[in-house]
């Protein structure tokens, strides 16, 4: 508190851990876990209290601002549900077995970090946070690099375990991190192919490491994110891609794993469920064959291959895209509705990730991320040129405006969005840019390949039209569009429904 804050960013190194230092950190996590659950059930209760007080229901009803912000402090002293009281009740872990394994500092880290969660959790903005189980705590960190968990040089010490750090000296983003000041140290385990391997993550003041190449452009860039595609418009350079497509065919392996383990389930505990293949209830005990866990083991790889496959997919795509401007516009959407919306594909893809990555690695680099409502600028029913509103269904796929333009839907979102100013559309500039995009669009659609045996999907709009350039009539194109087009409720009907009561326990 008090401190000015710094810039910080994160390098990650692998740490060469022995048998025996493996043994001595995990009885070190398997402690922090015992102290996260214990803060996290204090803070808990002390939140219920909290919500009791009558001092603190009144604030809660008062218009946000300072005085409001005053009216918390008591009641929340009255309860102790602040960060410090917390570190208060943690360093009794500091007496016991648990101050064998862990140090004062790392301890109150712990408390720090269940705090904000349940503070998060009280403000609404999160839910509510889990109870760790066994094997499920990942990390720990230090709270300065002078005492507790600290980097060396070449290695990690903490209290007594001295741990080798594998150092690549030529990669310059590694090297830029050890150039700079560390701020606090993270341990990180990650459970590999059913091993365990740690690594140190270095939290650094400073700004990260640019490479040359993904240096930012200059100019302004729309974008439009849709949940399979996205649209990107520049001044230079407009592309039309899926987004993440390639985990799709991770997503069937993850899904017959799924298959695999629920047949095993059912075998192992055939008295447990139904004729008809529900589950029975009231309480069962549940066996897990040797095999069973060895599905289980698969899929959770499969479920870790495919985040970090998707962290490098979405890596990627930010590059892109930064090296196109250093002004980006998007629609500001709720993430969180499109998923519920338009399914579980589109939580696999993680879009808001997405635009959160492009947003914090645009600051570091100097650029601007402008997310606009949606309802004043309405950029899905409007054509620049005429200045017409009119709304379109999502199936249809292409802006066709009797003024005579015409255009790919999402290309054309993301080129108003480009020419989107002070959460408006400034529709001279667009009428000006549209020449020049014109032609951008055109080459970004011509240059879609679909990705090896695989048909481009609806929502581009481009069955049968690929080589004539007009578009195809509305009512074709939207029998294809079942990509994007939400189903609508009544048609998921009862067989699906019955379908999938009996297939799932
Ligand atoms: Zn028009």
């Amino acid at each position: 508190m008090g401190r000015a804050k710094t810039d910080s960013f994160v390098v990650e190194i692998p740490l060469r851990v022995s048998p025996s230092q493996e043994k001595q950190l995990l009885a070190r996590l398997e402690a922090a876990r015992q102290v996260y659950n214990a803060c996290l059930g204090e803070s808990l209760k002390r939140l219920d209290l909290l919500r009791q007080s009558k001092a603190y229901q009144a604030a809660r009803k008062m218009t946000k601002g300072k005085a409001r912000t005053r009216a918390f402090r008591d009641p929340n002293a009255a309860v102790s549900f602040r960060e410090y009281d917390l570190h208060a009740y943690a360093k009794q872990f500091n007496h016991c077995w648990i101050g064998d394994h862990l140090d004062i500092n790392t301890i109150q880290k712990l408390a720090t970090r269940v705090f904000k969660a349940v503070q998060q959790y009280g403000f609404g903005k999160r839910g509510r946070p889990r109870f760790k189980g066994r094997n499920q705590m990942d990390t720990v960190e230090g709270k300065s690099n002078a005492s507790g968990i600290r980097w060396r040089e070449t290695h990690v010490e903490w209290l007594g375990l001295d741990l080798q750090a594998v150092i690549d000296r030529d990669d310059p983003v590694i090297a830029h991190g050890l150039s700079s000041r560390v701020k606090y140290v993270r341990l990180v385990r990650r459970k590999i192919n059913g091993r365990n391997r740690f690594y140190v993550q270095l939290v650094c003041e400073g700004q990260p490491y640019q490479k040359p190449r993904n240096q930012v452009g200059e100019g302004s860039v729309g974008l439009d994110l849709g949940p399979s595609t996205i649209a990107v418009v520049g001044e230079r350079e407009a592309f039309l891609t899926q987004f993440c497509s390639k985990l799709e065919t991770r997503n069937q392996e993850i899904r017959r794993r799924q298959r695999h383990l629920d047949r095993q389930r059912r075998a192992n505990n055939a008295d447990n469920y139904n004729p008809d293949g529900t589950v029975k209830p009231g309480p069962k005990v549940w066996h897990k064959s040797a095999r069973q866990r060895r599905t289980e083991a698969k899929l959770a790889e499969l479920h870790r291959k495919r985040a970090a496959h998707r962290k490098s997919l979405h890596g990627q795509l930010v590059n892109r895209i930064l090296r196109m401007g250093n002004w980006f516009k998007l629609e500001k959407v709720s993430y969180r509705a499109f998923q519920r919306r338009f399914g579980r594909s589109v939580g696999m893809r993680a879009p808001g990730t997405f635009v959160r990555q492009l947003k914090r690695k645009a600051e570091s680099a100097g650029a601007e991320v402008d997310e606009f409502p949606t309802r004043t600028t309405r950029l899905s029913q409007t054509c620049h040129n005429c200045g017409t509103v009119a709304k379109k269904p999502l199936s249809q796929r292409w802006h066709v405006c009797d003024c005579g333009i015409v255009a790919q839907r999402d290309l054309y979102s993301a080129f108003l969005a480009m020419c989107v100013e002070g959460e408006e559309l400034n529709a001279d500039r667009a009428r000006e840019a549209w020449s020049g995009v014109d032609a951008l669009l055109q080459a970004a659609l011509s240059d879609i390949q679909p990705t090896s045996g695989r048909r481009l999907p609806s929502s581009f709009g481009l069955s049968g039209r690929r080589q004539s350039g007009s578009p195809v009539e509305a009512n074709v194109n939207a029998s294809k569009a079942q990509d994007v087009v939400p189903p609508p409720v009544q048609a998921v009907g009862e067989f699906e429904k019955a379908r999938w009561t009996v297939r799932t326990p």
